[in-house]
């Protein structure tokens, strides 16, 4: 099966967007994926798969924690921008808890210590145990994706 029909049929699969968030030697640095997902209740865990080309990959690997931001509707931009998809380099503002970095107005942000990682393919699995949550008071539609482009509810 080649790389194309395997993306595409994927790509059938609607997700939300996440930014994965973290500190690393006084740097914050963020990467756009789609790839997370709730895992259990008990232990609280949730699993974002990272590639390995990505810096994001061991950096994880090494601060031993992460955020995993969940995007709103209008939020794209900043999926965009951590996804290295746009020109210019921005200045974003994040808000600090618990010493995580972590972006305001997101849906929720999901703060997590890294419980177990599994190396699967040219992805590892990130297991977070989930250490604390910050919810959105105001109810906001999700940023959504799916083939190869973003959705929103009803568009
Ligand atoms: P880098 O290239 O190091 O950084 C990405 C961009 O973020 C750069 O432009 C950088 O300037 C910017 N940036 C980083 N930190 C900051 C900061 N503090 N302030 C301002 N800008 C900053 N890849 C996966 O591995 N797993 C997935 O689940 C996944 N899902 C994706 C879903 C979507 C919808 C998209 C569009 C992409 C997805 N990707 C996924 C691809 C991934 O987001 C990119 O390949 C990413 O650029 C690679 O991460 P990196 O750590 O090498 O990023």
């Amino acid at each position: 099966m080649d790389d194309r029909t395997f993306r595409n049929a994927m790509g059938k699969f609607a997700t939300g967007v996440t930014v994965v968030t973290t500190e690393f030697q006084g740097e914050v640095k963020g990467m756009t994926a789609n790839a997370f997902m709730s895992v259990s209740l008990d232990p609280k865990l949730v699993v974002v798969s990272i590639g390995h080309k990505a810096r994001m990959h061991d950096i994880v690997k090494q601060t031993g924690k992460f955020a995993v931001n969940l995007l709103t509707r209008d939020q794209e931009d900043l999926s965009r921008l951590f996804a290295g998809q746009l020109k210019e380099e921005r200045d974003v503002a994040f808000e600090w808890v618990d010493g995580h970095p972590i972006l305001p107005d997101a849906m929720a942000n999901v703060l997590c210590r890294v419980h177990s990682t599994y190396v699967a393919g040219d992805h590892t699995l990130y297991f977070g145990e989930v250490t604390h949550i910050v919810m959105k008071d105001e109810p906001s539609d999700p940023l959504l994706f799916f083939e190869g482009k973003y959705r929103s509810i009803g568009q």
